[in-house]
């Protein structure tokens, strides 16, 4: 683990009112929402909100601009979302929703892409001919093990998260990442069936989970009825559903999880300005 790290080289001293965003720019699972052969009701949707990117976040602290994964939408996602500059790249886990855009990242200037080193590993492998493929492309990026860290007065960590074994039943190291200021503090858990760092899930004011499907499908994914379980076992101010499947429409899902407290489904282009 990296916790005990701390990245000095953007620690300064904060001065000032932090502001930060969060903005999310894809809320599906791995599929994408319509699926291009599918006509159910979510599907058949014209309503924006039922129409979903693979997973992403941007995290905006004062002008720094955070992008937390990065599938096969991400270059729409930073067109569409007029992203002019990515200073952090952090990478949850290596399926094909969350890290096969990487190649937008070659035209990002002076971007940092980190991810803990287990998915780095992983990540790199799954790149094919060459490791070094974005450095190659891109003289300006930097590519490293994540360090806990703090930008502005927002300290940011992992969290461990135990995801499913892929098809060659070799486990995927996953994390999520968590934001903690003294105003406002939130984790971003985009996948996961188990929280391994439960300490590091008290006393959050938001907590985002997955949401893929109802039930907790057994491969990998808490799902909707998951997700309150942990809603009420950490009991975090509010929560914020993601990693959305087309068999559960937005509306109904919204309608079904508000009897339950203060729990919201992200749409794509949602924004929280804290
Ligand atoms: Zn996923
Ligand atoms: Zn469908
Ligand atoms: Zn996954």
């Amino acid at each position: 683990m990296t916790s005990g790290k701390v990245n000095n080289e953007i620690s300064k001293p904060y001065m000032g009112v932090m502001e930060m965003k969060l903005k999310f720019l894809g809320t599906s699972g791995a599929m994408g929402i319509p699926i291009w052969s599918c006509n159910c009701k979510t599907c058949s949707s014209e309503d924006r909100k039922n129409k979903r990117y693979r997973p992403s976040l941007m995290v905006e602290i004062d002008d720094n601009i955070i992008i937390i994964d990065f599938g096969q939408d991400f270059r729409n996602q930073l067109i569409e979302n007029k992203i002019a500059k990515i200073d952090y790249a952090f990478l949850t886990h290596t399926h094909g929703d969350h890290c096969n855009g990487s190649e937008q990242l070659s035209a990002a200037e002076n971007c940092i892409f980190e991810a803990p080193k287990d998915v780095l590993e992983e990540f790199f492998d799954r790149q094919g001919s060459s490791r070094e493929w974005l450095a190659t492309r891109n003289e300006t990026i930097k590519i490293r093990e994540f360090c806990k860290k703090q930008i502005g007065n927002v300290e940011i960590d992992t969290i461990k998260l135990e995801h499913q074994k892929d098809y060659l039943e070799t486990p995927v190291p996953c994390y999520g990442y968590i934001f903690r200021s003294s105003d406002f503090s939130f984790a971003y858990l985009s996948d996961y069936n188990k929280i391994l760092e439960t300490e590091k899930c008290e006393n959050l004011d938001l907590i985002i989970s997955d949401a893929s499907g109802m039930e907790n499908s057994g491969l990998g994914h808490v799902g909707v009825k998951g997700a309150l379980e942990i809603y009420k076992e950490y009991e975090p101010k509010k929560m914020i559903l993601t990693h959305i499947k087309h068999t559960t429409e937005h509306y109904e899902l919204q309608e079904y999880v508000s009897q339950f407290g203060n729990i919201e489904v992200a749409y794509d282009g949602m924004e929280i300005q804290i």
